[in-house]
């Protein structure tokens, strides 16, 4: 079931998603070589719950940090650690999950450490891209299977690869909700979009091949070629008139809503 937001409730998880921007400020700015992935943990930990916001992944089934730090060919859920050192030339994907007042804000970056290969610009232009294509499509009545179909239609026509592996969601006084949202698949399926339903829309894209693996950490998800992957995603609501990216820009009107 897909549970839809009061005002009140929305103006909660864009505040929420507000501190997950701050820390994303905040990372972008402490992004060198020779920094640890544990540093950036440490400081956006502070940087949550200086603004009165709880970590959301710390814990989550066990997970041990406030970031997931995806480094390369990590598509989500790396682990931040002391051993983990940023070189010239990586691409991180920063994830972060906010709970404030007992609800969400959940999104992610991926983002150049110094120089980055052209073909690595070329995958983090397209799947930011490929998310904002997303997110033209949310209004209401158009239909779950939408956003997808947007995300797979961009990444694919620029070359590039969708991870079906894991998907966006529903999310509000709980991180994960209904619906599940995959990253591909024919438009017109599936539930239609209301005003005040939440989804967290996150477009996990590689250079090479779908396959994934896990580490034996259980968390780490990579690459199966080694390729490098990419990863945005940003909470958005379903407005009268089309859709508000929360913590980030004004409301957009749909044209045709
Ligand atoms: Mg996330
Ligand atoms: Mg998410």
């Amino acid at each position: 079931m897909i549970i839809r937001k009061t005002p009140a409730e929305i103006e909660l998880m864009n505040r929420a998603n507000e501190i997950v921007h701050l820390v994303h400020d905040e990372m972008r700015a402490m992004l060198a070589p020779g920094v640890s992935t544990l540093d950036l943990d440490r400081r956006a930990e502070e940087v949550v719950r200086d603004h009165g916001g709880i970590p959301a992944f710390l814990g989550y089934n066990g997970f041990p940090a406030t970031l997931c730090t995806s480094i390369n060919d990590v598509i989500v859920h790396g682990i931040p650690s002391a051993e983990q050192k940023l070189e010239e030339g990586d691409i991180i994907g920063i994830d972060c999950g906010v709970f404030f007042k007992g609800y969400c804000g959940d999104s992610a970056v991926t983002l150049g450490v110094g120089e980055i290969s052209e073909e690595a610009r070329h995958l983090l232009d397209v799947t930011e891209a490929s998310l904002d294509r997303a997110i033209e499509a949310v209004r209401p009545g158009s239909h779950v299977s939408d956003i997808g179909h947007a995300v797979q239609t961009w990444v694919e026509a620029h070359g590039l690869t969708i991870v079906r592996d894991f998907v966006g969601h529903g999310i509000g006084s709980a991180m994960h909700e209904d619906p599940q949202i995959p990253n591909f698949g024919e438009p017109g399926r599936r539930e239609k979009l209301k005003p005040g339903m939440v989804l967290a829309i996150e477009p996990m894209v590689n250079v090479g091949s779908a396959g994934v693996k896990v580490d034996a950490d259980g968390w780490t998800a990579r690459t199966a070629d080694g390729s490098l992957s990419a990863h945005f995603e940003y909470s958005v609501a379903v407005t009268e008139r089309g859709s508000r990216v929360l913590g980030t820009v004004p409301e957009r009107l749909s044209a045709t809503a």
